[in-house]
């Protein structure tokens, strides 16, 4: 979920990582995977120094360089490509929209269409239709239905997004088949994709894995960072965030493997969590 209240300072530091990162491992060519990646969004507007929020003219830039490139792949090509039944250029990417906010209907949407890029959204159920006061308003069940029509996938982004590695497993499994179960319900589609809530180390684990393999979802996806291939396990497959503020030499960085490092960050900030 996001968070608006990004002091300059953190907001500055962290880019430069990330940017430190991704020149670094395009330079030594070291932490770099060769493979397919899914890239994660948020939210779309212009709300300054957000990193869950990238602006229009940004996404629209992505993702007509993606068209250029013919390097977008829809979610079934990436189920194709972990049963080894597909391969696709290096660099080739899936795009992913997490929460379920308005912007990706009116702001990402005509976007995703002129560029006929293939998209996955993944939705909060017990959030749709619903306004908070300190970001956007959440998609209503009619903005769901009419991002279905246009091709966009509906996936599960569980029922209340909440941390799956933090509540008891009988609420783990609420949460992914009441959500699934929901989304069928209501809009006559069949939800085959979970993405974990917040998706860092501590928020899924072996249980959780199993309740969702129970659950009848075939990919689950986290927030670690990195490329998928075939041997990893299909329902905890790593994404590559797009932040917004960054330039598209940078996203050209993301989109090619640049942030694949960032996961040795997240993996050591992990251990310093554990071992409070
Ligand atoms: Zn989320």
């Amino acid at each position: 979920m996001s968070t608006n209240s990004i002091n300059p300072v953190r907001w500055f530091v962290k880019k430069a990582a990330r940017q430190g990162v991704a020149l670094t491992s395009l330079a030594s060519g070291l932490c770099r995977e060769a493979g397919v990646r899914v890239l994660t969004y948020h939210r779309f507007g212009n709300a300054s120094r957000d990193p869950f929020c990238v602006t229009l003219e940004d996404f629209e830039a992505q993702m007509a360089w993606l068209a250029r490139q013919n390097l977008a792949v829809s979610l079934a090509d990436i189920q194709s490509f972990l049963a080894g039944e597909k391969v696709f250029p290096d660099g080739a990417v899936l795009v992913t929209v997490d929460d379920g906010f308005q912007s990706l209907y009116w702001g990402a949407l005509p976007i995703l269409k002129k560029y006929a890029i293939p998209a996955v959204a993944f939705i909060p159920v017990s959030e749709i239709g619903t306004v908070s006061n300190n970001t956007e308003a959440h998609l209503t069940w009619g903005e769901i239905e009419a991002l279905a029509r246009a091709g966009i996938i509906i996936a599960s982004h569980s029922f209340s997004h909440r941390s799956l590695g933090k509540i008891k497993l009988e609420e783990v499994r609420q949460e992914v088949v009441r959500s699934r179960e929901e989304l069928e319900k209501k809009l006559g589609l069949t939800v085959t994709a979970f993405a974990y809530p917040f998706g860092t180390r501590a928020d899924f684990n072996e249980a959780t894995i199993a309740i969702l393999q129970k659950s009848n979802y075939q990919l689950a996806f986290t927030s670690q960072h990195g490329a998928i291939s075939p041997k990893l396990n299909p329902l905890a497959l790593p994404r590559v965030k797009v932040e917004g503020g960054e330039a598209l030499w940078m996203f050209r960085l993301l989109v090619g493997g640049g942030l694949d490092a960032w996961k040795w960050i997240d993996r050591f900030l992990w251990q310093l969590q554990q071992r409070r």
